[in-house]
C-alpha cells in the first residue's frame, strides 16, 4: 500500500528532473527603476506558474502553447543595488513539479539632481491642503489595491503624448532651495490642450482631482501594473472604464504642484516606481487576451 505513492513521488521528482526550464529577461541590465520583463521557456506546457521577486509576487501569464511564460515587474528607483533572488514554482501539464530560482542583480542607477522653484503654497501646504491631501492618499490607495490578476495591456506601451520625454526620471529635486524629493516619474513637454494618450489598455482605476498631482488618471494594466498620469487641465475618462492602448485620456495642463504645463508620467508595479520613459524603449509581447 506505503510503495505505489512512494513510487509515484520518486517518479515525479525524475520527471521534475529531467525537465529543462530556462529564464531570460529583459532589459538584460536591470537597474534601478527598471521595469522588467520576465521571459520562462519550458520544454512542456504548465498549467500554472507562482513567483516572488522583492518580496512581491510576480504574476506570469503563458503566451498560447503555456511553454512560453511571462511577467512584467521592476525595480523601485530605490532599490538597494544588489542581487535579489526570483523564485518561480509552477506544475508542468501532467503534475510534476517546477521549482527554480536564479538570482537577479540590480545596479546603481546615475540619476541627476535639478533645483526648482514651486508655488509656496505647495511648499508649506495649509491645515485644508493637508486633508486634501490625506484623502487623495486614501483614494490612491483604494486604487492600487483594485489590480486584476492578469495582464490587461498588450504588445509594447506607447507614448502618451508626441513630443520626446524629459531624461528626468529619479531626479533629486531640491525645492526653493530646501524640501528634497526624489523625482518618480518621467515627464514630456506638453503645451496646455495637448492630447494625452492611455499608454496600453487598461481599467482606469482613479479620475479625479488631487492637491499635488492636479488632475490624475490612474489606470491599471494588471499583475499590480499601473500608469499615472497628471496635471491634466481637462479628464476624459470616468473611473472603471476600460481603455485601450493610445485612447484619450484627457487634455494636458498645469493643474497640482508644477513649475509650469506638462505631463508628468508615473509607473508603478506592486508598490516599486518605475521608469516609464524605459517602458517605452520595451519591445513586449502580445498578450493572450486581445484587447
Ligand atoms: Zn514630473
Amino acid at each position: 500500500m506505503l510503495r505505489f505513492p512512494l513510487l509515484v513521488v520518486l517518479l515525479l521528482f525524475a520527471a521534475s528532473a529531467l525537465h529543462a526550464q530556462t529564464l531570460t529577461w529583459q532589459p538584460q541590465h536591470i537597474e534601478q527603476g527598471s521595469p522588467v520583463l520576465f521571459t520562462l521557456t519550458l520544454d512542456r506546457p504548465a498549467t500554472h506558474i507562482t513567483a516572488t521577486w522583492l518580496g512581491k509576487e510576480v504574476g506570469f501569464f503563458p503566451a498560447n502553447d503555456r511553454r512560453i511564460w511571462y511577467a512584467l515587474a521592476g525595480a523601485d528607483v530605490e532599490q538597494e543595488p544588489t542581487s535579489y533572488p526570483i523564485s518561480i514554482g509552477g506544475i508542468y501539464a501532467g503534475g510534476a513539479p517546477l521549482n527554480t530560482t536564479q538570482e537577479i542583480q540590480i545596479t546603481a542607477a546615475n540619476f541627476h539632481s535639478s533645483t526648482l522653484s514651486v508655488a509656496k503654497a505647495f511648499i508649506a501646504p495649509s491645515p485644508a491642503a493637508q486633508r486634501q491631501m490625506e484623502r487623495d492618499a486614501a483614494a490612491k490607495k483604494r486604487a492600487f489595491a483594485s489590480s486584476v490578476s492578469q495582464p490587461l495591456w498588450s504588445g509594447s506601451f506607447a507614448a502618451p503624448v508626441a513630443s520626446r520625454v524629459f531624461d528626468n526620471f529619479g531626479d533629486n529635486r531640491i525645492f526653493n532651495g530646501k524640501k528634497v524629493s526624489i523625482h518618480r516619474g518621467s515627464d514630456f513637454p506638453a503645451r496646455p490642450g495637448t492630447a494625452v494618450h492611455a499608454l496600453n489598455s487598461g481599467r482606469v482605476v482613479l479620475a479625479r482631482r488631487m492637491f499635488l498631482e492636479g488632475n490624475c488618471v490612474i489606470i491599471d494594466h494588471g499583475n499590480q501594473l499601473f500608469s499615472i498620469y497628471m496635471h491634466f487641465s481637462r479628464l476624459q475618462v470616468k473611473a472603471g472604464e476600460m481603455v485601450k492602448k493610445g485612447q484619450l485620456l484627457g487634455l494636458s495642463g498645469a493643474t497640482g504642484r508644477v513649475t509650469g504645463p506638462h505631463l508628468h508620467v508615473s509607473l508603478r508595479w506592486g508598490g516599486e516606481n518605475l521608469n516609464p520613459a524605459a517602458l517605452l524603449a520595451m519591445k513586449l509581447p502580445e498578450t493572450r487576451e486581445e484587447r
